[in-house]
Formats: structure tokens, C-alpha cells, sequence
């Protein structure tokens, strides 16, 4: 092993490539990226490699959308395999996908180093597959980088020793500072919106998507906001839109394809609010200071809830604090403006790879 130390930065979906693309730029030479294939769509992969001038994966795996077991299992082997072949001092993971467990599984069977990007996170939610992935993904890790004291907290409750935990912030906000565009009346003007004019939304999860009750209720809900509403519609929810024959709901939606990043930034920082099951863009909206309106059964980031986020069921509830906020959203703005968000000044990855250096006796 060389001072510094070969690592592997696992990763799979678009969330993992936007919080990771910090930390693999500052590993630079030394990162190696294994890319499972969790995300195979274009759009929720390439586009994001390009946005961050990232180099193309070392190594594609091609692993697909399958089961949630075949997932992770296929994962541990595919990825431990190439551990074999080219071994590693250490393995990067983030988050909460059936990527990283698989990967952090294959990195502790090879016994090389697991460093958890974004550990400690709890919904205390035991039916949503990623509270168990991230459970165990801590687990497993030599380190885990929480992103706040709240997360680092979850930590020691787990029974994580301290020597284990550093408390970062989140890369998302030096991901979000690299890429949100400064310029964008163009993209207001390429979707037809004002500023401040409109709601965004996103939707992917399980709990919304694949029950066609709450698929119908978020749809009914969001077309009758009294302003214009603009869905990127990731694959999952055009699936089960048309699987469940829920399309005619969607008029009155402005619907288009995933966005790249630099464009979902630009829209969410001119938007009015906005609608989201997303991890991700709950912690974005703090940075931007825009309000979230978080349509899940429970939360895993409970930072930004009561400033930033509210959460609510699918149903009338969307629509009703929906209107709430349009009634007065300059007061809103106006309050959420000057709150810091809680998730860091920009130095995450700073701060994560100098554990990293730590961990593999390099300084
Ligand atoms: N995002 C994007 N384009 C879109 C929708 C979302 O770039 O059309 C970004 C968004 O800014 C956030 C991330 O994707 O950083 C969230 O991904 P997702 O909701 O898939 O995952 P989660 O954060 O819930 O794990």
C-alpha cells in the first residue's frame, strides 16, 4: 500500500454520483470507480458524470434494475470479484442504496477499509429498504463520516465508538455550489415559467409510486395547486403511471423527463417551493432557501423539518399546505432566508478525505 492508498468509490445511482463527485475529485489519481449499474438510465447517470467533469468510470458492472436482493447480493460478488483482481486499500461508499451495502459487504469480505459517506442517517422507518441498508452499511464501516451532530448521534445510539464517527456536513453543498448555474432566465424562458412563479416536484419513491392510491392522490393533488407545477419524471414513476393507467391525471402537470443537475438547481432556486419524496432535495432546498413540502410516511433527515420541510401523507394535506404557503410565500422566503442550513459549510469532502488519510496512516 502506498502512503496514500488506492480506493474504491462504489457507486450506482444519481444521488451517489452528485454527493461522491466532491470526494473523487479531491482522491483524484488515487480513486478507482466502480459504477454497479443500479441507475442504467442515461439521464440519472451520464449526464451526471459530464455535469461534474468527472472521467468515465474505471469499471461498469452493468449490474440493473432487479430485485432489491439480487441487487445487493450480485453486487457483493461483482464488486468483491474485482477486488480480487485489483485489490484495494480502502472502498468508498455513500449513502443508502442496495449499492452501498453491496459494496461495503464485498470491501469487508476482502478485508480492506469501508468508509461510509452521509452514515448515521435514521428514519426509524423498518419498511423502507434504504433504513436497513444504511443501518447496515454503519455498521460494517471502519469509518463513518456523519454529515451532522443529529446523524452522528444516530451513530453512538447504534453503538458506532466515537473513534469510528467524524462529523463533516454533507457534500451536497459543495456539489450544489460547483454546479448551480448563476445565469437562469434561459431556463425559466426554455420552460415557460416566472420566477418565483411555480412549484417543482419530484416523486420515485415506493411508498408514493408503486401504490396506485397514493400515485392517484399525489397526482390529483399537485394538478389542482393554483400555480404551474413542473414534474422531472424519473422512469420508476412513468412506469407506474402508465402500468397503473393513471395518465389522464396527468394534465394540468407540466411533465418532463429527468433534468440534469445543473438544470434541477436552477429550477429549484427560482421555484416557489417545492414537492418532493427526495432524500437529496430536502437538503438542497436548505442551501437555496426555498421551502420543501415532503410527501413520505417518515423522514430521515429531521434537520430541516419545522424551517425548511414539512411532511405530510399523499392527499388533501398536500394541497392545503400548499395554499397555506402560497397565501404568503415572500414572508416565507423572507424567514427561510437568513436560517443556515444544517448541513455544512462546503468542506465535506475536505473533511471526509482527510479521515480517509487518517485511516490509511497517510497524515
Ligand atoms: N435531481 C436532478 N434532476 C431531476 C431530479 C432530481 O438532478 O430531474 C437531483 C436532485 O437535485 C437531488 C438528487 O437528484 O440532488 C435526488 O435524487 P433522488 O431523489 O433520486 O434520490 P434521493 O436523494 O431521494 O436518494
Amino acid at each position: 500500500m502506498t502512503a496514500q492508498g488506492r480506493i474504491v468509490v462504489a457507486l450506482g445511482t444519481r444521488p451517489e454520483i452528485i454527493k461522491l463527485a466532491p470526494i473523487i475529485k479531491l482522491l483524484g489519481r488515487r480513486a478507482r470507480v466502480v459504477h454497479t449499474g443500479q441507475h442504467y438510465d442515461a439521464g440519472l447517470s451520464n449526464v451526471f458524470f459530464s455535469a461534474f467533469d468527472l472521467p468515465e468510470p474505471d469499471v461498469q458492472l452493468e449490474i440493473g434494475g432487479t430485485t432489491r436482493a439480487s441487487q445487493i447480493g450480485e453486487t457483493t460478488q461483482r464488486v468483491g470479484e474485482h477486488l480480487l483482481s485489483d485489490p484495494a486499500d480502502a472502498m468508498v461508499v455513500q449513502g443508502d442504496t442496495n449499492t452501498t451495502l453491496g459494496a461495503a459487504l464485498a470491501a469487508n469480505a476482502n478485508e480492506i477499509p469501508v468508509i461510509h459517506i452521509e452514515a448515521g442517517l435514521r428514519s426509524f422507518d423498518r419498511a423502507m429498504p434504504e433504513e436497513h441498508n444504511r443501518v447496515l452499511t454503519d455498521m460494517l464501516s471502519d469509518l463513518c463520516c456523519a454529515p451532522t451532530k443529529v446523524s452522528e448521534q444516530n451513530l453512538l445510539d447504534s453503538a458506532v465508538p466515537t473513534s469510528r464517527i467524524v462529523v463533516t456536513g454533507n457534500t451536497i453543498v459543495e456539489a450544489l455550489q460547483a454546479l448551480l448555474p448563476a445565469e437562469r432566465a434561459g431556463l425559466l424562458e426554455a420552460h415557460n415559467l416566472t420566477a418565483g412563479q411555480f412549484v417543482l416536484a419530484t416523486f420515485h419513491r415506493p411508498e408514493n409510486v408503486d401504490d396506485p392510491e397514493n400515485l392517484a392522490a399525489i397526482l390529483e393533488q399537485l394538478a389542482n395547486i393554483p400555480l404551474p407545477v413542473v414534474l422531472p419524471m424519473h422512469p420508476r414513476t412513468e412506469e407506474r403511471i402508465a402500468g397503473f393507467g393513471l395518465s389522464e391525471l396527468l394534465t394540468g402537470i407540466q411533465t418532463v423527463k429527468p433534468v440534469g443537475y445543473e438544470e434541477f438547481l436552477g429550477l429549484s432556486a427560482e421555484c416557489s417551493f417545492l414537492i418532493s419524496d427526495s432524500g437529496g432535495i430536502q437538503e438542497e432546498a436548505s442551501i437555496l432557501k426555498r421551502p420543501v413540502l415532503v410527501v413520505r410516511r417518515s423522514t430521515e433527515r429531521p434537520e430541516v423539518l419545522g424551517t425548511f420541510a414539512e411532511r405530510v401523507l399523499p392527499g388533501p394535506e398536500i394541497g392545503r399546505v400548499a395554499r397555506g404557503w402560497i397565501d404568503d410565500l415572500s414572508a416565507l422566503h423572507h424567514k427561510l432566508a437568513d436560517l443556515p442550513s444544517p448541513y455544512g459549510d462546503g468542506t465535506a469532502a475536505e473533511k471526509s478525505v482527510a479521515a480517509i488519510n487518517r485511516l490509511l496512516g497517510g497524515g
